[in-house]
């Protein structure tokens, strides 16, 4: 079957009420401008159900007043040919003056795991997530959706969305993908200078080495962001904005690793552009 693009929220509702939150049918919400992270998440969701429905929505409620939305990158004829090869079936680009429409009042409080992490710093983001996320289920009635670990909060912060509002939407995370040398993949990279995209590379790296000393037996959080902080420092077109060592549940800074519940997330500015990267432990 053809790749269809359906654009208005009445359509979509149309076709999905034919399947009402059947297993068989999974999502993947995105802002478009697609790179390989997210086609592993399509290809991933096409291996698990016949029906693939790609969001593409750069969600203006998720962006600050002083944020990137206007010249965050669309180019939705190119997206839609890569989604075809990806095994998508349908591509839903809703309109923003339907999603998010002037009449609109209320919106989902992801509370204080809204407000720690990236949360801090970006005051409002993750309820302009999980408010279209919740929309996107009701309009989509997928009975599962794939996200990235590379936005671990956002993921962890749905997760605790369905079941704390009992939406029958199975949710997964998959693994980040990475450029050959490590900087994680993201539609904002296009924004970095050469010098930037290569001082970035440094990110990954620092990460590793946090990973690698958490191997040899160091579980205290304190000694594991010094290690990341030193890697950083070396490069000085990168400026930390933070890291963390937090428990996957809650988002709880925790003093010593929980091996297989904590996650090391972090974001950092290259010039104007704001990078985040994590590492699970
Ligand atoms: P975005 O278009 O940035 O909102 O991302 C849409 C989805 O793709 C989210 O679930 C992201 O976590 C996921 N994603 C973005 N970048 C990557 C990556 N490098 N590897 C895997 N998944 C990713």
């Amino acid at each position: 079957m053809e790749l269809q693009i359906i654009e208005s929220i009445e359509q979509m509702r149309e076709i999905s009420s034919r399947w009402s939150f059947s297993a068989d049918v999974a999502l993947v919400p995105t802002m478009g401008a697609l790179h390989e992270g997210h086609l592993s998440l399509v290809r991933e969701a096409s291996r698990i159900a016949s029906t693939v429905v790609v969001s593409i929505f750069v969600n203006p409620l998720q962006f600050g007043p002083a944020e990137d939305f206007d010249k965050y990158p669309r180019d939705l004829h190119r997206d839609a040919s890569l989604l075809a090869s990806a095994g998508a079936k349908i591509v839903f680009p809703p309109r923003a003056d339907e999603i998010t429409p002037p009449t609109m009042e209320l919106s989902i409080d992801p509370g204080r795991m809204g407000r720690v992490l990236c949360g801090e710093y970006r005051p409002g983001h993750f309820a302009g997530v999980a408010t279209i996320v919740s929309k996107l289920f009701n309009i989509v009635q997928p009975g599962c959706a794939i996200f990235g670990w590379k936005d671990a909060q956002q993921f962890l912060i749905l997760r605790k969305m369905v079941q704390d509002f009992n939406i029958p939407v199975e949710l997964k995370a998959l693994d980040t993908i990475r450029e050959h040398d490590g900087l994680a993949m993201s539609s904002r990279n296009s924004y970095l200078s050469d010098k930037q995209r290569q001082a970035a590379t440094s990110i990954h790296r620092g990460l590793q080495e946090v990973s690698a000393a958490f191997k040899n037996g160091n579980s205290k959080s304190d000694t594991l962001i010094e290690i990341f902080k030193r890697t950083i420092s070396a490069e000085p077109s990168l400026k930390l904005q933070y890291i963390s060592v937090v428990s996957m549940d809650s988002l709880e800074p925790l003093d010593m690793v929980v091996p297989g519940n904590t996650l090391v997330a972090l974001a950092v500015y290259a010039g104007e552009t704001r990078l985040i990267d994590n590492i699970r432990l």
